[in-house]
């Protein structure tokens, strides 16, 4: 094994025990901020409150699934599910990306209809209790604030529950407006608002973990540039069947076929080549999950997985 390098690899993350039990007070809290907007709403005739809560309420099960992702991530790989329950939280993640979506596009049509048709609002509750939404935000986000930027389900959560503050001011300004102008509209508008907020955070959400789904080459690792440097190091002719993809977010993962020079392989069958390729991704690229194919040129022939492989 002339030339190889340490080659750490582990299928096993640090477990996020800190991030479940976070997340299980974010749903706890969100459950109670959900009842008190739904009897605010019910109270005083807000749609934008009635919004608040529906849109609460699916907070709850986002959270629901990413408290059963982050628990299910811990799991250690098996002899089946080789590479662990890693994905868990990509796929918690997606489903919720399709709730905020189908949320979101509800609330706009509410509030467009609504916007329309306004109600008789009662600004003095409705004021109070987005209010206290606004309270509710603020401990929710700094729960989730400590994990947020390490895995891409907590992320989600973390960037959601910011928007719901947000908007919940969007809601005391409408019943503001409402107490000004006597017109009930401002609230209809302030739960169109919050459609809109639910809609991006679902594209954003739906984007990341869809990429990963269809395993797409991770963000900030340039495919091009890789086959590039993989070809310029010493011993090596040509590369192809070049996959590069992601487990989840920070765990990059690659695949090649390398061919090699005869010089190469008849040095030491290749194995130095090899250890400057696994040095080359991982500290260029930080890529640590690598599976390389080493051929000769007279090899026998590969079969096309499709795609830019040459
Ligand atoms: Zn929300
Ligand atoms: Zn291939
Ligand atoms: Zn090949």
């Amino acid at each position: 094994m002339a030339g190889a390098s340490t080659h750490s690899h582990s299928h096993s993350a640090p477990a996020p025990s800190l991030s479940a039990r976070r997340l299980g007070w974010a749903l706890t809290l969100t459950l109670a901020a959900a009842l008190a907007q739904a009897l605010g709403g019910w109270w005083a005739h807000s749609l934008a409150l009635w919004s608040n809560a529906g849109h609460l309420l699916s907070d709850g099960i986002a959270l629901a699934l990413g408290f059963w992702a982050a628990r299910v991530e811990d799991a250690p790989p098996t002899q089946r599910l080789s590479y662990g329950y890693h994905r868990s939280g990509i796929i918690a993640g997606f489903l919720n990306a399709l709730l905020l979506g189908l949320i979101g596009a509800t609330l706009v049509g509410e509030g467009a209809v609504h916007v329309l048709r306004p109600e008789a609002v009662d600004p003095g509750p409705v004021a109070a209790l987005a209010a206290g939404a606004i309270g509710f935000g603020l401990l929710i986000t700094w729960v989730l604030s400590p994990t947020a930027g390490r895995d891409l389900n907590v992320r989600a959560l973390f960037l959601h529950a910011f928007w719901d503050t947000v908007g919940s001011a969007g809601i005391v300004l409408a019943a503001l407006l409402v107490a000004l102008t006597r017109w009930g509209g401002w609230d209809a508008l302030a739960a169109a608002g919050i459609g809109l907020a639910v809609l991006h955070a679902a594209w954003s959400v739906g984007r990341d973990s869809l990429n990963i789904l269809m395993e797409g080459v991770p963000a900030g690792l340039d495919p091009a540039a890789v086959r590039a440097a993989m070809r310029e190091v010493e011993g090596v002719e040509e590369v192809h069947h070049l996959h590069l993809w992601a487990l989840k977010p920070g765990f990059p993962a690659l695949s090649a076929h390398v061919r090699v020079t005869a010089a190469a392989l008849a040095a030491d069958g290749g194995q130095a080549v090899l250890g400057r390729l696994q040095d080359l991704l991982d500290h260029r690229f930080g890529i640590t999950h690598v599976t390389l194919q080493l051929e000769a040129g007279n090899g026998p022939d590969c079969a096309p997985c499709g795609g830019p492989t040459r």
